[in-house]
């Protein structure tokens, strides 16, 4: 074991909140200024004034004004003709993907001043957002790669003014997006135009925890991180964990079913969500707030809401059970020489570590590059040299001597049959802390390089970087691929990163990374959810059977589509029913 002790070197601790763009101002201006000329400066709600389709090519085009927009292949709004002076200052919008750039739904009605006063009384001045800074934040994605044009956000204190916010949506046929911490990835949580944007934030109350259960029942708008401190003082931890706690909200987390890091260990929301409250889009307030593990009756209709991503309602109060913290946590940073490697130390560590294991997370060397490039303070924990991969082990119990033998155990028997090549063990919370900022610092590292086409997808582990491999083929010195996820749960997140957003570059990417993940009957979106991204792209992976069924549910529940609208579910099938 000495080797492990030796081969440690001491990592600076970087902040928690490394992901957090509330506390780290800094680091979302960099965003910000590395994507400079993709946020469109075009408004929006006044772009779709006239829509057109191109009857040879099927591309739609725009006019506005005096100007006249197309929208290419890959999604990206071009601005193809403009007399003069129109006074629009016009750039370009790019997607990541191609997400198809929707038609503004004709049958929303556009916000009034008489809405506005309405509004207010019901959740005073305070609730009522209209000053630009604070709308132009609500209106852009956390990757700054989406961005609507709402003239109005809406922070209600109550579910009942939740329920009277939308009861007059509805009837006035108001478009709405519920937001929470604006941490999602695939465009969900922004308005695509003028809708109004709902954010429950104030709505941060925890309202029970019982310490023999573990169940906690709070408002939808509390912080996930705050949830975690809370629950750490009452020895009690949350079932989900991510990079992004520090801003996500708990609703959203249910919205879009967040997997995140202990999943292998924990499973998925749709296990520990005990019971929720949402409010449909007529304003009716649905109270499946129970608290029981066991209730078979009928239809339980709460997991419709758990990764509906805002489409079904909002989710307001949420009921969940929490695991008991325990005190022996220790955390191995190890490096392999294959992918091969990694899978069989996957299979050995659930045989050999089973009740322990929380985590298993692993990341390419150019995700490493990556991390050791662009985030100050952090060093490779194995920098004798560098390694095809690299797995990150936690193992969570109650007895310290007993589970840090099992897990050296474990790792001098995977170091003497060559599964691992080189490792280090944690010795400390500082070293734990430095070993999960290298693996959560990939997000950022990727926004800090430039251009980063993101996809998050479910494969059997076994395949998974075959798709990594056939990518850097296709691609060759165009972009860097990049590889990582939580190898645990068969969740690989496969970034391209380039020094900008190419046609060229996207046209290789896609279709092909859909259609790869489709024949290898994987899942296009593991734990990011469709959001506007990949609304038009859930063919690949649900029959056309389920995704009708899905629109079915959604006309009932929300049968004016005021709910984010353009997100999920194919506006084509939604509206054609075909
Ligand atoms: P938002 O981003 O505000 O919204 C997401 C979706 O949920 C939208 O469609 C929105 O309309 C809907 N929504 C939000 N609140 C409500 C509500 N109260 N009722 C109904 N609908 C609502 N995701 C993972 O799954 N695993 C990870 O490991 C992970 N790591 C991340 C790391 C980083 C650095 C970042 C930036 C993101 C990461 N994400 C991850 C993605 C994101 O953090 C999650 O999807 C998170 O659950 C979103 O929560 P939010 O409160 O920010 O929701």
């Amino acid at each position: 074991m000495e080797k492990w002790r030796s081969s440690y070197r001491f990592l600076r601790h970087s902040s928690a909140n490394l992901f957090d763009r509330r506390t780290n101002r800094k680091f979302f201006n960099s965003i910000h200024s590395s994507y400079l000329g993709l946020v469109s400066n075009l408004t929006w709600n006044r772009a779709y004034h006239v829509f057109m389709r191109d009857a040879c090519n099927h591309k739609p085009y725009f006019l506005m004004g005096r100007s006249i927009f197309g929208v290419s292949v890959n999604g990206v709004l071009i601005h193809l003709q403009r007399s003069n002076g129109t006074g629009c200052r016009i750039e370009n919008r790019k997607f990541s993907s191609k997400a198809s750039i929707p038609q503004r739904n004709k049958s929303f009605s556009v916000i009034n001043s008489d809405d506005i006063n309405y509004f207010k009384k019901i959740v005073g001045d305070r609730g009522v957002v209209q000053e630009e800074e604070k709308l132009d934040e609500a209106n852009t994605d956390w990757m700054r790669k989406y961005k609507g044009s709402s003239k109005l956000m809406l922070q209600p204190k109550s579910t009942e003014e939740v329920s009277q916010i939308l009861k007059y949506c509805n009837s006035r046929c108001l478009a709405v997006v519920p937001q929470g911490g604006n941490t999602g990835l695939v465009g969900g949580s922004v308005p695509v135009f003028d809708e109004v944007i709902i954010n429950v934030g104030f709505m941060n109350n925890i309202l029970s925890f019982d310490k023999t259960s573990g169940i906690l029942v709070c408002e939808a708008g509390c912080i996930l991180e705050n949830l975690i401190s809370f629950l750490d003082n009452q020895g009690f931890i949350m079932p989900l964990d991510l990079g992004a706690k520090g801003s996500c909200q708990i609703g959203g987390n249910i919205a879009t079913n967040a997997g995140g890091l202990r999943l292998i260990r924990f499973g998925s929301l749709h296990g520990s969500v005990l019971g929720l409250e949402a409010v449909l889009a007529n304003g009716t307030v649905l109270d499946m707030l129970g608290t029981l593990r066991k209730d078979n009756t009928g239809y339980d209709l709460k997991h419709l809401f758990i990764g509906c991503e805002g489409s079904l309602g909002i989710v307001t109060k949420v009921s969940i059970l929490t695991p008991a913290k325990l005190s022996a946590v220790n955390v191995a940073f190890l490096a392999c020489k294959d992918y091969a490697s990694c899978l069989i130390l996957l299979s050995e560590a659930k045989r050999k570590l089973g009740e322990i294991l929380s985590a298993f997370e692993f990341l390419d060397i150019n995700a490493m590059n990556l991390v050791l490039k662009h985030l100050d303070g952090l060093r490779d924990p194995l920098p004798s040299s560098a390694h095809n991969f690299y797995i990150l082990i936690e193992t969570t119990g109650s007895t310290e001597s007993h589970d840090k033998e099992k897990l050296e155990a474990f790792l001098l028997h995977s170091m003497e049959s060559e599964l691992i090549i080189d490792g280090a063990l944690a010795q400390d919370i500082n070293q734990t802390l430095s070993f999960w900022a290298i693996r959560e610092g990939v997000p950022e590292a990727l926004m800090k390089a430039g251009a980063v086409y993101k996809y998050d997808l479910s494969l059997p582990p076994e395949k998974m970087y075959a798709l990594v491999e056939e990518m850097r083929v296709c691609l060759g010195s165009a972009a860097n691929v990049v590889a990582y996820g939580h190898l645990g749960d068969g969740n690989l997140h496969l970034n391209i990163s380039a020094e900008q957003y190419t046609e060229t570059i996207l046209s290789k990417i896609e279709p092909f990374v859909y259609e790869w993940t489709s024949k290898h009957h994987g899942s296009i979106s593991a734990e990011h959810g469709l959001g506007l991204m990949k609304a038009s792209k859930i063919h690949y992976s649900k029959s056309a059977e389920t995704v009708q069924l899905m629109c079915a549910i959604k006309k009932l529940l929300d049968p004016n589509g005021i709910l984010n609208p353009y997100k999920v579910l194919p506006e084509s099938v939604l509206h054609d029913g075909t």
